[in-house]
């Protein structure tokens, strides 16, 4: 059932200047874009938190896959990064606004709700669409971090036949379904697959296991555990141990697969929506609707089951046209006016072209190359940012524009250079970077300060302001 919720007290004017929202989207993946395209085009102009270090990145799982081939509409595949940038401009398009900060609290307690950012903005609102995602469960074995996306994955249906597991031995811990599926997926790609399972029988649906059972590409191993990965470059073995023994043996795999289940982020709603046994929310059977009215969900943080990139969008689709239906219904629903019928094209975004002799400049804010770096490291007097990428690198795609902005506000204080790591592998290796995206604060010609991953646009800022660069 779904619970109606008493107005806010009217003599609470705390917040009495705050606009109220017709609908906030909590989470920037397949769902909450969709759900946002399709919000935007009633002319209800969402405000979307896309999310920033909480429960993985902002854009969600497809993130951080390579190609993405069962999306319809790209008979080639297209990057998950891509895709999710693509989806992001049409959400833009139609005048969705965008938040680019964690929800840090919800307050449903009462209507309108109440949302607090990570920056520290109150936002209230009429309606809400939670689509927060899940996250894949990692093992948190030793050398994790350095071989993930280095073959540890946790999507062997995104990942599996990238070409570095084509015909290698690959293995899949879990023993549910998903393993399962997972293991028979990979049997297309890898020479052998091995499904290391931690006790003596098969979580999976008897359907599933007798098809991994029977299948001689898939070789099981009960009662194991993984406890490293090990390697160069790239993962090359790992080491099980044998829980009824003890004894442990190193397995040589090119892939680890993590099909471990998933963690539903609902942090954020937990004791104020009905969530299940697992910690996903519930909604009506085959509905978006929550447990509380004018919330509505969507996408893997209602969905244990399907998890596909499709699906979730499907589902905000659903929950953006009941939001719709209840706002009117509740004569909540403020429409804004667009300045046009058509709204401009949103276009290809052109990718920065690489500096050479000819189209160099030493006052382009962010340039490409190395090239650029070579002439900005030895000329320039300003800080120079250095950001590291490599064209699959979904947490790349949203550390750039953060970079770019940072430069912005600095107005011409500070430059950046962007290097591709795969068309420039010898400035990488001399810079010493093991991962993308890396950055490099250097001025006077001395590196000041790196960071690996993505960070607050307030880091590189500060770092860069601590070093009293004059303003041009
Ligand atoms: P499950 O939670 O069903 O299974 C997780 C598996 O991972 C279990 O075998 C569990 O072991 C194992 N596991 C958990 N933690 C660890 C760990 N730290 N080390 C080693 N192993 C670990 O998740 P699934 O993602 O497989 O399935 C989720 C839901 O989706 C299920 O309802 C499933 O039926 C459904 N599904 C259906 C499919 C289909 O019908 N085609 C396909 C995929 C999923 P243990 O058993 O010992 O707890």
């Amino acid at each position: 059932m779904v619970a109606s919720v008493s107005l806010a007290d009217p003599s609470d004017d705390s917040l009495a200047e705050t606009p109220i929202e017709n609908l906030v989207i909590v989470g920037s993946g397949p769902a909450g874009y969709t759900a946002a395209i399709y919000a935007a085009r009633a002319n209800l102009a969402p405000l979307m938190i896309t999310g920033f270090q909480r429960g993985g990145i902002p854009g969600g799982q497809l993130m951080t896959t390579t190609h993405v081939e069962n999306y319809p509409g790209f008979p080639d595949g297209i990057l998950g990064p891509e895709l999710m940038d693509r989806c992001k401009a049409q959400a833009l398009r139609w005048g969705t606004k965008l938040v680019e900060a964690d929800a840090e609290s919800l307050d449903l307690s009462s209507r309108p709700y109440r949302l607090v950012t990570s920056e520290g903005e109150t936002i209230m609102t009429h309606s809400v669409i939670l689509a927060t995602g899940a996250s894949a469960n990692r093992l948190g074995i030793i050398q994790e971090e350095r071989f993930w996306s280095r073959g540890i994955s946790a999507c062997a249906i995104c990942d599996g036949a990238t070409p570095q597991f084509r015909k290698e031995q690959l293995a899949v811990v879990g023993g549910g379904d998903s393993a399962c599926e997972e293991a028979v997926y990979l049997t297309k790609y890898g020479s052998q697959v091995h499904l290391i399972v931690r006790n003596d029988t098969l979580r999976a649906s008897a359907a599933m296991a007798d098809r991994v059972l029977a299948n001689p590409a898939i070789r099981v191993h009960w009662n194991r555990e993984v406890l490293e990965g090990l390697g160069e470059d790239w993962l090359s073995h790992i080491r099980l141990r044998d829980r009824t023994t003890g004894s442990t043996e190193e397995l040589a795999v090119r892939g680890l697969f993590y099909a471990i289940g998933h963690t539903p982020n609902t942090e954020l709603v937990q004791g104020q929506l009905e969530l299940d046994e697992r910690g996903y929310l519930v909604t009506r059977p085959g509905r978006p609707e929550t447990s509380l009215e004018g919330v509505f969900a969507s996408g893997d943080v209602a969905d244990s089951e399907w998890r596909q990139g499709i699906t979730a969008a499907g589902s905000g689709c659903q929950a953006a046209l009941a939001a719709e239906r209840w706002l009117s219904h509740h004569q909540l629903a403020r429409q804004v006016e667009r300045l046009s019928i058509e709204p401009e094209l949103a276009g290809e975004t052109q990718p920065t072209a690489t500096s050479d002799a000819n189209n160099f400049d030493a006052a382009t804010l962010w340039q490409k190359g190395g090239y650029a770096l070579r002439k900005l490291y030895h000329d320039s007097n300003k800080p120079l940012l250095v950001v590291y990428t490599s064209p699959s690198c979904g947490p790349c795609h949203v550390l750039k524009p953060q970079l770019k902005r940072v430069l912005n506000e600095l107005e011409g204080r500070a430059l950046g250079v962007e290097i591709d790591i795969e068309a420039d592998p010898e400035i990488a290796q001399q810079a010493g970077v093991t991962g993308t995206p890396t950055v490099q604060l250097f001025f006077n010609k001395e590196l000041q300060q790196q960071w690996q991953g993505v960070k607050q646009r307030s880091e590189f800022k500060t770092a860069i302001e601590a070093l009293g660069a004059p303003r041009p």
